[in-house]
């Protein structure tokens, strides 16, 4: 089948967490469309590659800049969205960066609570809010994608810090939906199944190996971990004109996993 790709021309797109893994193939795909890409992540230098995303889009000819942002720091996410001014303004605004810390209820320590939740859920709704008033400021329709997760919906051992982070996307992109839609802004989530990263905590070089093991993939109907590239897809589409109709829904890639 031929792949769907949109025309992103002229757009700037802001990316939290493209420096590896699927956010770093979100802003490429971005990149190949012809948009302006900004990397928001914590760190320049990829996990699972030698170039840094920035540096790889401007060697493929497109204009991408990197921008050193912790997210769970409202201040700096507003940073990043301001030199998104630069380039005309922020049109999409992609809210992936997380991170994972496991631990069942009777384990999880307040730190790890409070960082897990400061990245991933603190983290998107500070993302919504800077990408949402500069698009109002300026007056134009935008784009906001966060990434969920199958864990917005499903409860697993010894996850449950992390599934409440992802539960809570969920309900900032349809609250945020919600309060949007009258600015013509819309906000959407895509919820990744399993996915061939580097993405757990103390996983090796292996990580997306292991991430393809039997025992990993059994749930999953389609019979195989997701690639990067498979979420890429989906947060093009939702950032396009083919979904204009589509706002507060989180968009499940997940090889059919959450319909068992
Ligand atoms: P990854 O670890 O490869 O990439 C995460 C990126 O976020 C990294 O570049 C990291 O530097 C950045 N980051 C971490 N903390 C940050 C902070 N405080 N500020 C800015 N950037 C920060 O992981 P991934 O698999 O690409 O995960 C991306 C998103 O997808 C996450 O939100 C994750 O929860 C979600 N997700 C992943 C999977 C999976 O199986 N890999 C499944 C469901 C959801």
């Amino acid at each position: 089948m031929p792949d769907y790709s949109a025309d992103f021309n002229g757009s700037t797109v802001v990316v939290t967490g493209a420096t590896s893994g699927i956010g770093r193939e979100i802003a490429l795909r971005f990149a190949d469309a012809g948009a302006t890409v900004l990397n928001a992540d914590i760190d320049a230098q990829p996990k699972d590659a030698e170039t840094p995303t920035h540096e790889l889009i401007r060697e493929r000819g497109g204009t991408a800049e990197y921008v050193q942002t912790d997210v769970s720091n409202a201040a700096e996410i507003r940073e990043a969205v301001d030199r998104a001014r630069e380039y005309g303004g922020v049109d999409v605004m992609v809210n992936n960066a997380g991170l994972f810390i496991g631990g069942g209820l009777l384990e999880v320590s307040e730190d790890e609570f409070e960082k897990i939740h400061d990245v991933n859920a603190k983290g998107v709704f500070f993302g919504c809010q800077a990408a949402a008033q500069d698009m109002i400021d300026r007056g134009v329709e935008g784009a906001i994608i966060n990434t969920a997760s199958i864990s917005s919906f499903v409860a697993q051992r010894e996850q449950i810090q992390y599934d409440s982070t992802k539960a809570a996307v969920k309900m900032i992109t349809r609250g945020a939906a919600l309060e949007l839609a009258e600015h013509d802004i819309r906000v959407n989530a895509v919820g990744p199944g399993q996915i061939a990263t580097e993405f757990i905590d103390g996983w090796s070089e292996e990580a997306p190996a292991a991430a393809e093991s039997d025992e990993l993939i059994k749930p999953v109907p389609l019979g195989r971990a997701g690639t990067p590239d498979d979420i890429a897809g989906a947060v093009l589409y939702l950032a396009s004109d083919d979904a204009a109709y589509v706002t507060g829904e989180v968009l499940m890639v997940d090889g059919g996993w959450r319909t068992i």
